[in-house]
């Protein structure tokens, strides 16, 4: 059923390591304690020395508790000796820091545990292919590789199968398979049958003497002397020391192996940097910077990611639920705070920026209330801002054209009207100043009143009764209902000021003073100036200056306050649907924490692991920002349907994302950076 393994690219001649040179692993007084401080401490090894030759087959036997394990993680570089020596090929590697251990597992180490340790989400395939994604080998040579290693172990039907589908012998063997995958030089196995029966026990011893045959080094660790007994050398521990070692420690014997035998090897596919070299030290450096391509990594993340998503949707969606919020409501927000302020700048482009009015009466109420004479109307006029000023008497009158008869807004205005309210004739012509000289008794009317008055007939030349006075209409307005959107707009007749105050209103106070000035910019000095120059005819303040445009500017100024503050709520629930993200990832950390040791194991750097987490939270706040968008638009749309005005800004679209990957890159540091800290024996052991 297991085809040979044949010969490993663990020959002798690969490891670097000529006969008579350092042998392979060497420990020179080790010692490891556990505790301190708070707790007892606990010396677990006391002393081990020993030796390990390339190529070697080394069962370490004795008793549950005896320090084995510990002695195993010392020897694979997942733990730290607490004092002795620990050198690999002759190279001193106490004093390497964490990402250079990862890098020395990664190209030397393959592990095989008692529990197996694989990742559970992962197929088959991928799990095997973990140490070569670390070790940064391009996709399709991972593939064939991992495939071919456990078409060798009588795996091939089982790729894509999750390791809880899988018999114990079974997961077993992918562990090898996934120790063997970037080289597995060194092959340590704690306990590899422990957990197993006894006929998938045998399979897998059968497979460490063929990987020892095929030049792996292999060391193995049991407490069954019978299974230490197939290894061509047995150190037994007791208590944290060593009690007995078959081969002479000067000479260990070396297993018959040849250079050639990787030769044909396909798992001898990659040349790999060499941790024996005399440049070690240079290959080590250049293995620990070694990066894996931007693209593999987020793609493994996302992968990761992904998985992690759906296989706690209901959890993720409430995690994600903040930021979605805060994402629709920044999108929606902005659009109607936009809406609103076109909707302002319209209204003041309609009222005209350039127009102040001068009221009769003075702001504060309680003081008596003053008039305004057409002597005020030539003061004003006076200030060098101002273009024109034009009294205006406003008020209403009966209107009646033969049987019709109609009460309607009558303006006793000047010959400057079409300018000062921006309102041109439509047909026929205005009256002018000498109409208005002269009290002539001519009329100007709006569309909506001239069709009432005269339905069909042309109403220029004709002749209205305003209060049984006879006035000849002489023009017809412009109709401002069709841009204002209001019919009543036109619903107005025009006649000349003095005409009016003398025969109409029978009185020579104005409604106000309408002026028109020159330049907007200064608006606010001309409507101090226009005061000043009116107290000092009417010795007191009883009349008030109105700057339409400032008061509509206020509004919109009004308006963007409203919306810098909705947009601050929706900021607060960004951030806390960002707290919501490390939360899920602290979570998710914890949960993980086997799997981050697993990682480690097969030689994730502290990078790695920080770097998988952060683009996994990253990529969390990217779902609730998609959805958010989606939430937000279609929000917008149901509004839009119920006619609210709104604009919805590209800008404020990609901010909103923007921020709520922010987010997930500022949240998920703590938890990533969290998992990247964890020690690869404590994560190992869960949480
Ligand atoms: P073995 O693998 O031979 O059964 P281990 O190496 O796992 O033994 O453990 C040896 C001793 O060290 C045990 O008594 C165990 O309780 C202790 N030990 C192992 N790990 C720790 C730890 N992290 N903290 C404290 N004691 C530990
Ligand atoms: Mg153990």
């Amino acid at each position: 059923m297991v085809r040979p393994l044949g010969g490993a690219n663990a020959a002798p001649g690969r490891l670097g390591n000529p006969v008579g040179g350092p042998p392979l692993l060497e420990l020179q007084a080790v010692r490891r304690r556990y505790g301190g401080g708070e707790t007892p401490a606990v010396e677990v090894l006391r002393g081990v020395s020993l030796r390990i030759a390339r190529g070697e087959f080394v069962a370490i036997v004795g008793a549950s508790g005896s320090g084995k394990s510990t002695l195993m993680n010392i020897l694979g570089c997942l733990d730290r000796p607490s004092e002795g020596c620990y050198r690999f090929a002759g190279h001193e590697i106490g004093t390497l820091d964490a990402d250079a251990l990862a890098w020395l597992r990664r190209e030397a180490f393959g592990f095989v545990f008692q529990q197996y340790h694989l990742i559970a989400t992962l197929d088959v395939l991928h799990n095997v292919e973990v140490p070569a994604v670390y070790a940064g080998y391009p996709e399709a040579a991972r593939h064939e590789r991992a495939r071919a290693l456990l078409a060798r172990l009588g795996l091939e039907d089982r790729l894509g199968h999750r390791p809880q589908q899988l018999s114990g012998g079974q997961q077993q063997r992918v562990s090898i398979a996934r120790a063997l995958m970037n080289g597995g030089r060194i092959i340590l196995a704690d306990e590899p049958t422990g957990a197993l029966d006894s006929r998938s026990g045998s399979e897998v011893m059968a497979l460490l003497r063929e990987l020892s045959a095929a030049g792996h080094t292999v060391i193995l660790i049991t407490h069954d002397r019978q299974i230490a007994s197939q290894a061509a050398r047995v150190i037994e521990i007791s208590d944290g020391v060593v009690i007995s070692d078959s081969a002479r420690a000067d000479a260990p014997t070396l297993p018959s192996v040849h250079d050639d035998a990787s030769g044909s090897d396909t798992l001898d596919a990659q040349a790999k940097p060499d941790p024996a070299d005399d440049d070690f030290a240079a290959e080590l450096a250049r293995g620990v910077a070694r990066r894996i391509s931007p693209l593999t990594e987020l793609r493994e993340a996302l992968h990761m990611a992904g998985r992690v998503l759906l296989a706690n949707r209901f959890r993720t969606v409430l995690t994600l639920l903040g930021i979605i919020i805060g994402v629709a409501s920044v999108i929606v927000m902005l659009a109607v705070g936009n809406g609103t302020r076109a909707e302002v700048m319209a209204q003041i482009s309609t009222f005209g920026a350039k127009r102040l009015y001068v009221l009769p009466g003075a702001e504060d109420r309680g003081s008596p209330g003053g008039t305004l004479s057409e002597a005020d109307v030539a003061a004003v006029a006076t200030v060098p801002n101002v273009a024109i000023a034009m009294p205006f008497y406003a008020g209403h009158a009966t209107l009646r054209v033969g049987h019709v008869d109609t009460d309607t807004a009558i303006w006793a205005v000047t010959a400057d009207a079409p300018a000062v309210l921006s309102w041109p004739v439509m047909q026929g012509a205005f009256f002018s100043a000498a109409d208005d000289d002269r009290l002539a008794t001519v009329a100007v009317l709006g569309t909506h009143i001239a069709a009432k008055l005269f339905g069909r007939v042309d109403p220029l030349g004709q002749y209205v009764l305003i209060d049984d006075v006879p006035f000849q209409v002489i023009g017809i307005l412009a109709s401002k209902g069709a841009t204002s959107g209001q019919a009543n707009d036109d619903d107005v007749i025009m006649v000349p000021a003095r005409t009016g105050s003398r025969r109409l209103f029978g009185k020579a106070d104005l409604s106000w003073i309408s002026v028109l000035i020159r330049s907007v910019e200064r608006a606010d000095e001309t409507v101090a100036e226009i005061g000043a120059v009116l107290e000092r005819v009417h010795h007191r303040r009883d009349f008030r200056v109105y700057n339409q445009a400032a008061a509509v500017e206020a509004e919109g100024a009004a308006q963007r306050t409203l919306t810098m503050t909705l947009g601050l709520i929706a900021a607060i629930s960004l951030v806390v649907g960002g707290i919501g993200v490390m939360n899920i990832m602290l979570v998710t950390v914890k949960e993980r924490t086997r799997e981050i040791g697993i990682r480690m194991a097969c030689g994730a750097r502290q990078r790695d692991v920080l770097r998988q987490f952060l683009t996994e939270a990253i990529l969390l706040s990217a779902a609730g920002g998609l959805a958010g968008i989606a939430a937000g638009l279609l929000t917008g749309g149901a509004l839009l349907l119920l006619d609210v005005n709104l604009i919805f800004s590209v800008r404020a679209i990609l901010a909103a994302f923007t921020c709520a990957l922010a987010t997930g890159l500022v949240f998920g540091y703590m938890p990533a950076r969290q998992a990247a800290r964890l020690d690869p024996i404590a994560a190992l052991a869960g949480p």
